[in-house]
């Protein structure tokens, strides 16, 4: 089949692929979608028997993309009954994570296309998501070179559809460095990039007991992988009551004290006072809370302004609303793709009637008709505090608030209970210190936009009900991998 290349070197240039081989991001571009790869195959250790085949969708399109197994109980237990920490010496184990590293860096083609087929990431966010999920690769390779404690023994692993490559790796990255086995469970939604993934994994070297893919319900496979006592550990990234869930199964079941690494929900804000620069925290907000259409933990979800510049400033956004492109995530020009699911896109949709019947919609973009799109929509509200839930998609809300009121905005932002990101844009330094004392807030940016932590640099991760904590990405994160054993004694 043929389709349009739309690798021309004058739209290549915009987002600066020349750096990649553009032949090759074009072969994957005319592919049909059958010549992409599934989970058919057995990745587990022993036979993966699995239920019928589901049938993965393209979330633009509705259009099926791939066939998935699915782990069935007994797979499961075959899963757990073989799997075994990675018993290699830690030089070894750095050395086969970097040639992860290396295997995803050269299928950069097979993993964009996946990452915009399967999970409708755009272009820009496909290329960041595998940088980071190599960041995550190159980070724990060096940790575990430095690593004087012992492995705890088996991990499971549980990733989210909205980085189904990066986080996914992160966690499995993690694990094993450290020594570890990981059982892995992705998403629903995402099973043949973790399937991708899992491959280049066992072809560097990594063995299949030590790294064996489980695909299926959360509440079969993931529950089953959570409440056996043969697990010594859970990394988890979801939603607030799923980690809640996992603990339960994990206290009544597994060694009192093995880890649950649970990264969740966020319910995150950003206050823009009347000295900050207007352009700039328009720029900052549009792609804190419309990139990857909403789906990010670490998304504004509800904006403060403050009350003398509001309507001007609210011009300005919508105005920068108004140029976001919805549409196929695989286009160089499209600023937004599409929500997850059709159940996600009914959900947001219907959040949205809501505020409009209730007379509280300011603005939103046209969506298109066919797929899983939601425009990108701003909702007036009094205060975070009106905010019931985190509505995973890209819809903001907006409220004001006077000079002498920031405490009190602050005090709201906690009363939340989540404390993932929180976003700033002032010129007052004072104000930057005060805030960054008193908000509860995992990761804090100041006059920049509040997604996309870099590996390394900002490590990622909350308070309350945003997480248990360590930060991935951050230096505490392996040591939770690890069992806290002395074994030298000092003459
Ligand atoms: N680490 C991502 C960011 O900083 C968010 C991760 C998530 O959504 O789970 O934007």
């Amino acid at each position: 089949a043929t389709g349009p290349n739309l690798f021309e070197p004058e739209r290549r240039n915009s987002v600066g692929f020349d750096l990649f081989d553009v032949t090759e991001l074009s072969r994957i571009d005319t592919a049909r979608d059958t010549d992409h790869p599934t989970c058919a195959e057995p990745l587990l250790a022993g036979p993966l028997l699995g239920t019928a085949p589901v049938r993965a969708k393209n979330p633009a399109t509705g259009d099926v993309i791939g066939k998935v197994v699915t782990a069935t109980a007994k797979d499961v237990e075959t899963a757990l009954a073989t799997a075994k920490p990675w018993a290699t010496p830690a030089a070894k184990r750095a050395e086969t994570l970097r040639q992860v590293a290396d295997l995803y860096e050269q299928n950069f083609g097979d993993i964009f296309a996946l990452l915009a087929r399967e999970a409708g990431k755009t272009l820009i966010d496909a290329v960041g998501e595998l940088r980071e999920a190599v960041d995550f690769l190159r980070y724990y390779a060096v940790q575990a070179e430095k690593l004087d404690h012992p492995a705890r023994g088996v991990f499971t692993c549980i990733s989210p559809w909205n980085f189904p490559l990066a986080i996914f790796t992160g966690q499995i990255a993690a694990a094993l460095a450290a020594g570890n086995g990981v059982l892995a469970k992705p998403a629903e939604t995402t099973p043949m990039i973790a399937s991708f993934a899992v491959r280049l994994m066992h072809k560097a070297g990594i063995p299949a007991a030590a790294l064996q893919l489980v695909p299926g319900e959360g509440r079969v496979v993931g529950r089953a992988l959570t409440s056996d006592p043969r697990i010594s550990g859970v990394a988890f990234t979801g939603s607030t009551a799923t980690a809640r869930q996992i603990q339960a199964a994990m206290a009544a079941n597994l060694t009192p004290g093995a880890p649950l690494i649970a990264e969740t929900g966020g319910l995150n804000a950003m206050i823009v006072d009347s000295t900050a620069l207007p352009e700039q925290a328009v720029r900052d907000i549009v792609a804190s809370a419309f990139q990857s259409a909403g789906q990010r933990c670490s998304a504004l979800r509800c904006l403060y302004v403050q009350e003398d510049i509001e309507p001007a400033f609210r011009k300005m956004l919508i105005g920068a609303m108004n140029e976001l492109a919805l549409g196929d995530p695989w286009a160089l020009e499209t600023d937004i793709g599409p929500v997850i699911t059709e159940t996600a896109r009914a959900d947001i949709d219907t959040y949205i009637a809501n505020a409009q019947k209730s007379g509280r919609l300011l603005h939103a973009l046209a969506t298109p008709t066919r797929g899983n799109f939601v425009a990108p929509t701003l909702i007036r509200v009094n205060g975070i505090a009106d905010l019931d839930r985190e509505i995973f998609g890209p819809v903001l809300h907006l409220a004001t608030f006077k000079a002498s009121e920031v405490d009190k905005v602050i005090a709201d932002v906690n009363a939340t209970g989540y404390g993932l990101t929180f976003g700033l844009h002032t010129r007052i330094d004072t104000r930057v210190q005060d805030i960054a004392d008193s908000v509860h807030a995992g990761n804090i940016y100041v006059n920049r936009n509040q997604i996309g932590a870099i590996v390394g640099s900002q490590p990622f991760g909350g308070e309350g009900l945003s997480g248990t904590g360590p930060k991935a990405g951050g230096p505490n994160y392996l040591p939770r991998f690890t069992a806290d054993k002395v074994d030298r004694v000092a003459a």
